[in-house]
């Protein structure tokens, strides 16, 4: 998929419309927070910039975020060169093993799917060997917190061993916290159950494994507020910052 036949290229709403649509999010994020007692500088905002051209990501670094989400490598990889060097890139899509090192040779900030003991490993390896004086790399453990068979991540039951995984054998790999994404289904209660899960597990690999673990990325367009009340620190947005995606 080259740059040319570019499949991936939604027409871009405009500059004013973005913003408009930040502050609308800003918004529901402050009164979210509001509704539970949190403050709003306690959750993070990531833009999503998949399936958009390299103007999204130009977006949202003008208006002053620091990081986009994209769901491919090879989709990031094409507009890295077009974006700012200051801005983080973090990967939210299944992650394949043979993509790993391209991963760490584009200097991703951060992968959120990490979601098995061998893509840990694969980002370990890919990292000691090909960029040894490079930062760690930041990692969060995805986890399938809704039981939904559609989804990648270990299973809750499954998250200590990943942890104690990561640990044990990755050094190159800083684990921030847990990630997870909602079964799709009209009634939020559904989402905000999975978000529950995510939280409790959060709870019990602190206590189990004594480190902080501060982030829990949960919550998209449609389901932000359900995960800013169970405690969401990052909330992934693609739809309500730049419109609609075509569909894949
Ligand atoms: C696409 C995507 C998002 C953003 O979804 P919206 O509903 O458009 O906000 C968030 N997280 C992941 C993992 C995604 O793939």
């Amino acid at each position: 998929m080259g740059m040319h036949s570019a499949p991936n290229c939604t027409i871009m709403i405009s500059y004013q419309e973005f913003s408009d649509n930040a502050k609308r999010v800003c918004e529901r994020l402050q009164n979210a927070c509001a509704a539970c007692g949190r403050k709003a500088e306690e959750v993070s905002i990531l833009p999503v910039t998949k399936f958009h051209p390299a103007d999204a990501v130009l977006y949202a670094s003008k208006y002053g975020f620091s990081s986009v989400g994209e769901n491919r490598v090879q989709e990031a990889e094409q507009k890295m060169p077009l974006c700012p060097a200051g801005i983080k890139w973090e990967l939210i899509g299944h992650l394949q093993s043979n993509k790993a090192a391209s991963v760490v040779e584009h200097g991703f900030y951060r992968v959120q799917s990490a979601d098995s003991e061998k893509i840990l490993k694969k980002l370990n390896d890919a990292l000691e060997n090909r960029r040894p004086n490079a930062d760690n790399l930041h990692v969060l453990l995805q986890i399938n917190a809704g039981a939904d068979p559609a989804k990648f991540g270990a299973d809750l039951s499954g998250a200590s061993a990943l942890m104690d995984y990561a640990l044990s054998s990755c050094p190159r790999l800083a684990v921030d916290g847990l990630m997870t994404i909602a079964p799709l289904d009209e009634n939020l209660d559904v989402a905000e159950r999975c978000f529950e899960n995510l939280r409790r597990c959060a709870e019990a690999l602190r206590t189990d494994f004594g480190l902080p673990l501060p982030e829990l990325s949960m919550g998209m367009s449609a389901d932000m507020e359900r995960a800013v009340r169970q405690g969401a620190t990052i909330i992934r947005i693609g739809t309500a910052l730049f419109g609609e995606r075509e569909k894949h």
